[in-house]
């Protein structure tokens, strides 16, 4: 949450850092672009559990997750002419202490089906080491 001429700097610096000493770095953010630049894989967590996880061209290229599908619609498009869909959500995040039953995001998700409120979602590889929970793979 700095100001973002000193977030480059700072960012640069942890990649210079990382190339010279073999670092690793478990980086948590909510600004996808800042994710996208410093990442080699992303985890999408939606109330407090991974919902997918891949290789970052192929998670921005092909998400599979709907809160996932959701997330990158947002992501404002530098360009005026060219159109994206924006998948909206409903509703509001739930409440950590009132977790939904079965899959968490079922209340808001746009895809979701009788299945979803009974049964929670687990990680599936769906190859390219490319996992996503949801009950639609
Ligand atoms: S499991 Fe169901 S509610 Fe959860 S993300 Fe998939 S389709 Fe949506």
């Amino acid at each position: 949450m700095i100001d973002v001429s000193l977030r480059t700097t700072l960012i640069d610096l942890m990649l210079d850092l990382q190339k010279e000493l073999g670092l690793t770095y478990l980086f948590i953010t909510h600004d996808l672009a800042v994710a996208k630049y410093i990442s080699d894989r992303i985890a999408i967590m939606y109330l407090g559990k991974i919902v997918e996880l891949g290789e970052k061209g192929e998670l921005f290229s092909h998400p599979l997750h709907p809160y996932t599908q959701a997330l990158l619609s947002a992501i404002p498009v530098p360009n005026p002419e060219r159109k994206r869909e924006t998948v909206e959500l409903k509703g509001e995040v739930p409440s950590a202490i009132n977790i939904p039953s079965g899959c968490r995001f079922h209340p808001r998700c746009p895809k979701a089906f009788e299945k979803c409120p009974l049964e929670q979602p687990v990680l599936v590889d769906v190859g390219k080491q490319h996992l996503v929970a949801c009950h639609l793979y």
